[in-house]
């Protein structure tokens, strides 16, 4: 068998310590998962929690210098944590989500957020406001044997040393057991599928010549220069 095109380079994600990576199958996104951001956001705290995806060649490398992207004039930083599933399963139980769970990182759901105020005013999906190119910028992924917790920790974010998001992960609405079984029930998770977990309040926009740090404590940490 041949294709008929050169196949895709396989999208991936550096593992800390090794020159080994992960190779990344889908992007999924938990929206509004800390109450703090929901609040900013004007959204009911109660609801359900849902998802939306990136492409998996929105996964970019950092430290990382990306270009700021077309289409926008409000371009937002969401500091997240990114889990990494390593066994796929389907209807996957809360306290089996572990099992699952190959590592860990900390990532930054980029937004265009004016395009996406748009599409929630219009009913329109969010694709064009989350899953542009180089949308995802995630730290080196660790195993999960050498992540300290996947339910309490600070995690943060800086513009140009100016600290703007400072939350701990034991503040999500979902957890992380809880929010991947629900996403199981919606689709069979598989090995590659990377997970952004919602951020929690201070997001802002950033311009070209900003320097973003962040970073999720005992897990890794990211910088992101914006060109
Ligand atoms: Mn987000």
């Amino acid at each position: 068998m041949t294709f008929v095109i050169t196949s895709p380079a396989q999208a991936s994600l550096a593992v800390a310590n090794t020159t080994d990576r992960f190779p990344v199958r889908r992007i999924f996104c938990v929206g509004q998962n800390y109450k703090d951001h929901v609040i900013e956001m004007g959204s009911d705290t109660r609801e359900a929690p849902f998802f939306f995806t990136k492409p998996a060649d929105a996964a970019v490398d950092c430290p990382c210098t990306l270009p700021y992207p077309t289409l926008t004039k409000n371009l937002h930083h969401e500091i997240e944590l990114v889990i990494a599933i390593g066994k796929g399963g389907s209807d996957i139980a809360p306290d089996d989500v572990q099992n699952h769970i190959w590592g860990a990182g900390v990532g930054i759901d980029l937004t265009r957020r004016d395009l996406q105020k748009t599409a929630k005013d219009k009913g329109r999906p969010w694709d064009m406001a989350k899953g542009f190119d180089n949308s995802a910028p995630i730290s080196a992924l660790v195993p999960l044997a050498d992540v300290p917790s996947l339910t309490s920790g600070r995690i943060w974010l800086s513009v140009n040393g100016e600290l703007r998001q400072d939350g701990d992960i034991g503040d999500m609405i979902w957890s992380v057991k809880e929010h991947v079984s629900i996403l199981s029930q919606a689709v069979r998770l598989e090995a590659g599928d990377i997970i952004m977990t919602g951020t929690p309040a201070g997001v802002g926009a950033v311009v070209a010549g900003d320097l973003i740090s962040g970073g999720a404590d005992g897990i890794g940490a990211i910088e992101v220069r914006i060109s």
